[in-house]
């Protein structure tokens, strides 16, 4: 085998080079696939159209530690003038999920020379579509995971220095959650008001309104977001029209929060709408959880970058969500951030990962991965 820095380098500079969009990652799984299978890594048959999940078994019974990470690109046009940009006009690595792909992909490989040394097993989950998000559950329904006990995860973090891990307890992404408002009213002519119920001043008071959710109705200390992002209603400038649409998100990291904030912005826009002699249809459509670290699992991972002389920090909590979250049902996880050493945020068109970064986070989460198989939590 080619030494391992410089074959994960080239693997990124090659996912980073062919990006595919969610549920269409049918390049970058082939390529995944040869490599686990030139290196003698069992791919097991989850029959997923696109992404895989390998496992390597240790030579010891044990428990089922999983790696996980992600391999779809977004749809953004990349201006970064790197050599190996992307090759497909209008589609880009801009979250960094060619080097968490990388990442994994040489942990496994790492693990996969120690497999004598291993109780129990390994399982690499190269997940599609984290974007959209759509893809952790459509791994889970494969049924191939539920002997796993716990889930380890990686995203890149701008905001950190090159290497430097950003591990934190607790929740520390959101739960992102979409809704939609449709305010009936009565159309009329724009001349006269009195005949109708104009949907658009509906709109408005509830937009205004629910804008004291965070600040009135929600902990002060439980961080969320209530944002209305699309609003639409009307087609000209001289009739008032009969229905107006909205939708927006929700990101909390409690669970008291998300069901709080969901009953509240339903019942506001209900009797706002009321009020106005209105109707007003609520749809939720909830996504990933909020992604929560398991104490134990950072006080080890902690331990183990000390050891590795990896530098690592708390990093501050976001607000936006991971399906990461999915796997983490009942089960212990931990979700690793990366820094990689650049100016630039996640889905910049600029935005870049520092290569130097691949191999010592692959050798890190290998080693963390050993720890808990041989030492347990
Ligand atoms: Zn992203
Ligand atoms: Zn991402």
């Amino acid at each position: 085998m080619k030494h391992l820095r410089s074959m994960l380098e080239e693997l990124f500079e090659w996912l980073h080079q062919h990006p595919e969009l969610g549920f269409e990652e049918y390049e970058t799984t082939a390529k995944l696939r040869t490599i686990l299978e030139r290196e003698g890594i069992e791919v097991l048959d989850a029959k997923l159209e696109t992404g895989l999940v390998a496992q390597i078994t240790g030579d010891r019974p044990g428990k089922c530690v999983a790696l996980r990470c992600d391999i779809d690109a977004l749809p953004i046009q990349e201006q970064t003038e790197l050599s190996y940009a992307s090759a497909y006009p209008g589609r880009m690595h801009a979250c960094g999920h060619d080097a968490h792909t990388a990442i994994m992909l040489g942990a496994a490989l790492l693990l996969n020379q120690r497999r004598s040394e291993l109780k129990g097993k390994v399982r690499i989950i190269f997940q599609p579509a984290e974007e959209l998000p759509a893809g952790a559950r459509v791994v889970l329904a494969t049924g191939m995971l539920e002997d796993t006990d716990l889930f380890l995860g990686v995203h890149v973090s701008p905001e950190l220095p090159a290497g430097t891990l950003g591990i934190k307890e607790g929740p520390i992404m959101a739960a992102v959650d979409r809704f939609a408002i449709t305010v009936h009213g009565r159309g009329a002519h724009a001349a006269q008001p009195h005949e109708g119920v104009d949907p658009i001043v509906v709109q408005a008071a509830i937009v205004q309104g629910v804008q004291s959710i965070v600040s009135r109705a929600l902990d002060p200390f439980a961080a969320a977001v209530v944002s209305i992002t699309h609003v639409e209603s009307g087609s000209t400038w001289n009739v008032i029209p009969e229905t107006a649409l909205m939708e927006g998100t929700v990101r909390t990291l409690e669970p008291a929060a998300r069901k709080k904030a969901q009953e509240q912005l339903q019942s506001l826009a209900g009797s706002i709408a009321a009020a106005y002699g209105a109707q007003a249809d609520f749809a939720w459509y909830p996504g990933p959880p909020a992604v929560i670290n398991d104490g134990a699992l950072c006080h080890i991972a902690r331990n183990v970058a000390k050891n590795l002389m990896i530098s690592a920090t708390m990093q501050e909590n976001t607000l936006t969500g991971e399906d990461f979250s999915c796997y983490l049902d009942n089960r212990p996880g931990l979700f690793v951030r990366v820094g990689t050493g650049c100016s630039f945020p996640l889905h910049h068109p600029r935005f870049r990962v520092d290569e130097q970064i691949l191999y010592p986070t692959a050798q890190y989460f290998a080693q963390l991965t050993e720890y808990l198989l041989n030492k347990g939590v």
